[in-house]
């Protein structure tokens, strides 16, 4: 028990209790916080008692304040002394003048000289008596008025502890207090409990006796590698408060911590906060997370691609990739086996990715941290953080597509659904989350484009030809409204009577800026944007018109081919639009012929063959587009009630080619295959893309009747196609270049 700045043994300090001996300017009591009476020995409430009353008469220790009292009564005595000394002085003075001019009474003292002394001492003692007396009394009063001022202090510090006492046991917070604990040199080597309240006791699970006098990591080493720890160290360090969740101890339970640094230690509270911070995780982990898969979900990735971007930008080396994955025949699967089962597919497919991209995975080593993420519908993607370069990524894209390429059991079915996937690499260049995201999924498209189960690495050219896609796409939509798509019509010669049997009709479309665009480029844009029905349905109109034209000139006798996407074969509406259109211009049926390609029906052949044989009995032509460079699949011809064969260009190509420079010609081995097979299954058979003479003569040697192609015409605008038809003798690149074997495809052209 010292009373100097050591104050504290002894005396339990306390949190935040000021109210101690306030307004004193004392070093000591900026130490004293508070002090809990009962802990204390009867000894050591005497001493605290004087102490304070020490501390209250203004010194720093009862000793000194003991002396302070004599103070007084040393000055009166030094202050006697002087007026003693003085009086001496004066004594001589006065002495030598009544020696001078009284010498009566100098006599008289002179022969009793004790007596003057005695006079003059007596004299200054009842003054100094007097002045000791006084300055005694008013000791007495000021020590007195000071004792019963302490007093009234002691008492209020006495209610103050108790009051916070009673608070502190009544606390459903825990309470603690840490003091730092030092070496020799001064150096925090670890903290000592100096208080516990019984919640904190109840929280930690330990009794007082544990605790209190305990170095922390004696009492709860566990904490010693722990978060908390290390915080406990930064308060020190920095001085400032610091309030947080942690999650503390085998059962995984939350404490709500608040830590205040002290002269020499921590004021800890803490409360068991698991519920709320348990509700807080479940909410937080609904708003990340994908309900029906489990996986994280845009807001997640989002959140994790940024932070990996920044990475990126911070370590030279530590690369980051996107896996943009869609699911190739997920619609269908929905449309077909129902949405439970597309449900099913979905969980099924995060179930194989959680599988094969855990991190440390044999084959993801290289690839760092992965991340798997579902956007919405079949659209999942992959962050793989910390890469070293392009080819870890590839890895993981290979190894996906061979996981999706086996079968998932979904209802009793094998349901497979491979994936496309679009990559693009971050080097540290991207900023955004969205950036990244879109250039993935802009290979995403493009892999779908080239064929669906492959995977696309991104790079700036393809961005280019994207933004000039969509721009085509925009460009698209507007076409039909703005009457930039016209129909031309493209002879159809029958070789034996050297006359047009018919016209294929194309569609073209003039862009206002760029001119014609080929249907080969536009048709698989207004399949992907969904706009074929409309400018199908408008094509067989104007095809329709068309022949009404022509019947209306008295221009009968020939038939008119129209190109059909497959999705317009999905159209519920299409039977009944051929039917329609065939009545209301009064058509016959069979001058229509409709153009497929092997493409176009291949799946899905049950429907095919069921919608095909719809429009085949309102009596209009089927012929098989391109054939030969599709699957050439004879179940196709077999399945579906085609009347007619267009053998594809390639092949008289070939052929051309391999005549002109005397070669054997398989293509012509493949011409008379397919003429002949058309013959057994009694099948008209169109050969497209006739550019030179000697093609002609093949055909005819191989008896095929029809044939088409830039030789003859390139196609025509409607009053062209109409003028061929009234003068089908003078046509020029008709007839006349039948009859010339000199002429070819460059004079034409
Ligand atoms: P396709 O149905 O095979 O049409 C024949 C294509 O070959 C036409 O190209 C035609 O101009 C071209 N062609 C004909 N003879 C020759 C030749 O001697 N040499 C060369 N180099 N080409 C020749 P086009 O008009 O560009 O059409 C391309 C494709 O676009 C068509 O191939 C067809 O699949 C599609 N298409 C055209 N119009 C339509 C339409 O209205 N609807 C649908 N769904 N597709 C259409
Ligand atoms: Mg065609
Ligand atoms: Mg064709």
């Amino acid at each position: 028990f010292q009373a100097e700045d050591g104050i504290r043994d002894g005396i339990v300090r306390l949190v935040g209790s000021e109210m101690c001996i306030r307004d004193r300017q004392h070093t000591v009591a900026e130490h004293i916080h508070g002090l809990r009476f009962e802990r204390l020995t009867t000894e050591q409430h005497h001493k605290l008692e004087e102490l304070v009353i020490a501390l209250s008469a203004g010194s720093r220790s009862p000793m000194k304040a003991g002396y302070a009292g004599f103070g007084k009564v040393g000055v009166a005595m030094l202050a006697s002394a002087g007026v003693m000394f003085v009086a001496a002085v004066c004594w001589g003075v006065m002495n030598s003048s009544i020696q001078a001019q009284l010498p009566g009474l100098y006599n008289a003292l002179s022969s009793v000289p004790e007596l003057g002394a005695l006079l003059v001492i007596a004299a200054g003692g009842c003054g100094l008596l007097g002045i000791a007396q006084r300055s005694a009394a008013e000791q007495d009063l000021s020590d007195t008025r000071r004792r019963h001022r302490a007093q009234l202090e002691l008492d209020e510090v006495r209610q103050s502890q108790n009051t916070l006492n009673g608070i502190l046991e009544s606390s459903l917070g825990g309470v603690c207090v840490l003091d730092t604990h030092r070496d020799e040199a001064g150096a925090l080597t670890g903290f000592q409990i100096q208080l516990i309240n019984p919640a904190g006791e109840q929280l930690i699970g330990k009794p007082e006796k544990e605790l209190v006098g305990k170095l922390l990591q004696e009492a709860l080493p566990q904490l010693i590698e722990h978060e908390l720890y290390r915080d406990l160290l930064l308060i020190v360090k920095e001085d400032k408060p610091i309030q947080k969740n942690y999650q503390v101890g085998e059962e995984g339970r939350w404490y709500l911590v608040a830590m205040v640094p002290l002269a020499d230690g921590i004021a800890v509270t803490f409360l068991d906060n698991t519920e709320s911070q348990r509700n807080r995780q479940q909410l937080k982990h609904i708003a990340y997370h994908d309900e029906l898969t489990g996986l994280p979900n845009r807001k997640a990735l989002i959140e994790h691609v940024d932070s990996s971007l920044k990475r990126c930008r911070r370590t030279p080396g530590h690369y980051s990739a996107l896996l943009f994955l869609d699911f190739d025949r997920f619609k269908n699967v929905n449309d077909t086996l129902g949405h439970e089962a597309g449900d099913q597919l979905l969980i099924g497919i995060a179930a194989r990715l959680n599988e094969n991209l855990r991190d440390g995975d044999m084959f993801t080593t290289n690839a760092g941290a992965c991340l798997p993420a579902r956007l919405g519908g079949d659209e999942f993607v992959v962050l793989l953080d910390g890469i070293h370069s392009k080819e870890d990524a590839l890895i993981v894209a290979r190894r996906l597509l061979a996981v999706f390429k086996e079968p998932h059991r979904i209802a009793g079915t094998d349901v497979t659904s491979t994936a496309s996937i679009g990559i693009a690499i971050n080097h540290g260049e991207y900023e955004q989350a969205e950036d990244i995201l879109r250039d993935a999924d802009s290979a995403l498209y493009i892999a779908k484009q080239n064929g669906k189960a492959r995977y696309v690495l991104f790079d700036q050219d393809m961005q280019d030809k994207l933004i000039e896609r969509i721009r085509l796409e925009q460009d698209l939509q507007q076409a039909l409204s703005q009457d930039q798509l016209s129909m031309v019509y493209e002879p159809i010669m029958d070789l034996q009577t050297g006359k047009p049997a018919g016209f294929e009709a194309l569609l073209r479309w003039t862009h206002p800026v760029h001119g014609e665009v080929s249907p080969a480029v536009f048709i698989p844009i207004a399949e992907s944007i969904n706009a074929i029905g409309e400018i199908g349905r408008w094509v067989i109109e104007q095809a329709c018109q068309q022949l009404a034209d022509w019947k209306s000139m008295g221009l009968n006798g020939h038939f008119l081919n129209i190109n059909l996407s497959r999705i317009q074969l999905y159209d519920a509406d299409l039977v009944h639009l051929f039917e329609s259109q065939i009545k209301h211009y009064g058509l016959n049926a069979e001058s229509l012929r409709i153009e497929l390609t092997e493409t176009a029906v291949m799946n899905d052949l049950d429907f095919m063959a069921e919608r095909l044989t719809q429009l085949k009995i309102l009596g209009v032509g089927l012929a098989l587009d391109d054939f030969g460079t599709g699957y050439s699949s004879l179940s196709v011809l077999h399945k579906l009630p085609f009347d007619t064969l267009k053998i594809d260009r390639t092949f008289l190509e070939d052929a051309r080619i391999a005549m002109m420079t005397d070669k054997t010609h398989r293509s012509s081995a493949f011409i008379a295959t397919i003429t002949q097979l058309a013959e057994h299954l009694r099948l008209n058979v169109i050969a497209e893309g006739i550019t030179a003479h000697q093609q002609i003569a093949t055909l005819q040697a191989l008896s095929c009747q029809y044939a088409q192609g830039w030789y003859f015409s390139k196609p025509l605008h409607p009053e062209q196609a109409t003028q061929m038809l009234k003068n089908p003798t003078q046509h020029p690149a008709c007839l006349s270049a039948m009859l010339d074997p000199e002429t070819d495809i460059d004079a034409i052209a």
